[in-house]
């Protein structure tokens, strides 16, 4: 409401005849009128932070001349940056250089970080853009440096959440939103680039980088509607999971074959959103996110990060690894510091893959595709005894997946049952109980070892044993027996496993 408090003040002024001479009108309507610029330039942000939180930037992107938007920036900070007493140079630009993305916005992008330098940097400081086209990672990077105020490193990245200014009372007079930062974040990543940002404290200048794509990726790099994630065929118990999040099909293709040839069944998606659709119905034990990924217009979850986050919400993949895969991993990796993510996500830079990701796929899986490291779904009430099984069966290698009832169990299954190597299931437990969860299983006619580890031997009434004969069972234990003979629990385990649900 500042500047509008400007406009009015500035206003009423006039009105009110409040003004000495002629000049001093005009200086106020000038004021009011510098104020109504400001009022639109945050009303111009702040739609586009709307449009962004609600999926429908539009971008078009394109081949675009380096050499052409920075020409127009040039023209348009000059006047800014005189005004403030300061140099803006820029690095010599190859006038071939072109690259793959939205003009307009690249120029928004430029505008923002360099403005930000000017508006930062002292009178009689430099501000320097520089441009290098890098033809590893595909892309081109732009860095803006300035030799001004700085920011402190515990804000750094603070000041690319939105609304936020490391230091209100400069930005009082400096003016601004906060908004400028997270927009152009989003942007670049739209157009399938990284931004950041680092200053070596206050008073030390900053420097602001960002990359967008040197090519277009491939046909179907910003995705219509259909095709856009593999249906996932042909693995059962044996052949464990691996799900690709990569835009670019050639990348695509060679990070399948990387994991194919460690025993993996791979499927993949092009967007988060098609990621998402994916693991609703599969639980994978890897997935490889591409840190940039493209958007449809409609979509709920933009980003590569959009993703993550999605993942480390969801309990059922607590146990999958995820395996970030990014041209700029430096400033991924300050993102997952400052916005504290669970740990165990892997950031690897796509330079260092073929060395890296062998060593995460190994960490998928404890003891290899054809080990007898197995996933034990665990269906138990008891929080205790949860807590010695997981003791006794990590400990031998195995991954655990929870249920604390027989409905949680039921939608385990539903969805990550071909995962799944055996169930452990208690035969007491709240909402539904293990008889109904095997007979569940047995109406799907399903295959999968369950060994029942129960406090009360004997089953109850009539129904409860027949229930007993009729499903799927493997064996069944009493807890006591478990806690009493540890070793030869984890033997029956293994057994059973082996067995293939046969026993
Ligand atoms: P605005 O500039 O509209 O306040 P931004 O999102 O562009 O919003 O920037 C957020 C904050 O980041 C600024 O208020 C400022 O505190 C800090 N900042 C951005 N660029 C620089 C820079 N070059 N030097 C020092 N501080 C900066």
């Amino acid at each position: 409401r500042t500047p509008l408090n400007g406009i009015i003040g500035y206003l009423q002024l006039v009105i009110n005849e409040l003004y000495d001479t002629p000049e001093e009108a005009r200086e106020f309507l000038l004021g009011a009128q510098q104020s109504a610029e400001h009022l639109l330039t945050i009303i111009n942000d702040v739609l586009d932070i709307a449009r962004i939180e609600a999926g429908k930037m539009r971008l078009q992107p394109g081949e675009t001349s380096i050499v052409a938007v920075l020409d127009q920036v040039q023209r348009l900070v000059r006047v800014q940056a005189d005004e403030a007493g300061l140099q803006v140079e820029y690095q010599p630009v190859d006038d071939e250089l072109t690259a793959w993305c939205d003009e307009e916005r690249l120029r928004q992008v430029l505008l923002n970080l360099i403005g930000n330098a000017v508006k930062f940097t002292p009178a009689g400081g430099r501000v320097a853009v520089g441009v290098q086209r890098r033809d590893e990672e595909g892309d081109v990077r732009f860095e803006i440096r300035d030799t001004g105020i700085g920011i402190s490193p515990d804000k750094l990245e603070a000041i690319f959440c939105k609304f936020v200014q490391a230091d209100g009372s400069t930005t009082r007079r400096r003016g601004g939103s906060g908004l400028g930062l997270t927009i152009s974040r989003h942007l670049v990543e739209l157009m399938g680039g990284a931004l950041g940002g680092d200053s070596d404290g206050e008073g030390k200048g900053s420097v602001f980088f960002f990359t967008v794509p040197l090519h277009r990726g491939g046909e179907g790099r910003i995705p219509t509607s259909d095709g856009n994630a593999a249906p996932v065929e042909g693995h059962g118990r044996n052949r464990p999971l691996a799900l690709v999040v990569e835009d670019d099909p050639l990348y695509r293709d060679y990070l399948c074959g990387l994991l194919e040839q460690h025993g993996f069944v791979t499927t993949w998606a092009a967007t988060a959103d098609d990621a998402l659709l994916v693991l609703k119905e599969h639980v994978p034990r890897i997935v490889t996110i591409d840190y940039s990924l493209p958007a449809r217009e409609s979509a709920r979850l933009n980003t590569g990060w959009d993703l993550l986050v999605e993942l480390q919400r969801d309990e059922r993949l607590a146990h999958t690894v995820t395996v970030i895969v990014t041209g700029d991993g430096e400033v991924l990796l300050r993102r997952l510091e400052t916005e504290r993510l669970p740990s165990g996500i892997e950031v690897i830079s796509k330079l260092d893959v073929p060395a890296e990701l062998p060593g995460a796929i190994e960490r998928a899986l404890p003891g290899g595709p054809d080990g007898r490291h197995s996933r034990i779904l665990v269906a138990d009430d008891d929080p205790h005894f949860r807590l010695v099984l997981g003791r006794l069966l990590e400990d031998r290698g195995h991954e655990l997946l929870w249920a604390k009832d027989g409905e949680e169990c039921l939608r385990l299954l539903e969805v990550a049952a071909d995962t799944i190597d055996l169930l452990l299931l208690d035969l007491r437990m709240p909402t539904i109980n293990g008889y109904e969860v095997l007979e569940r299983l047995h109406q799907l006619g399903s295959a999968l070892p369950v060994l029942i580890v129960t406090a009360f031997p004997e089953p109850e009434t009539i129904e409860e044993r027949m229930m007993l004969s009729g499903g799927g069972l493997t064996r069944l234990l009493t807890k006591h027996e478990v806690l009493s003979d540890p070793g030869r629990f984890c033997e029956l385990i293994e057994h059973s496993i082996n067995s293939d649900g046969q026993d």
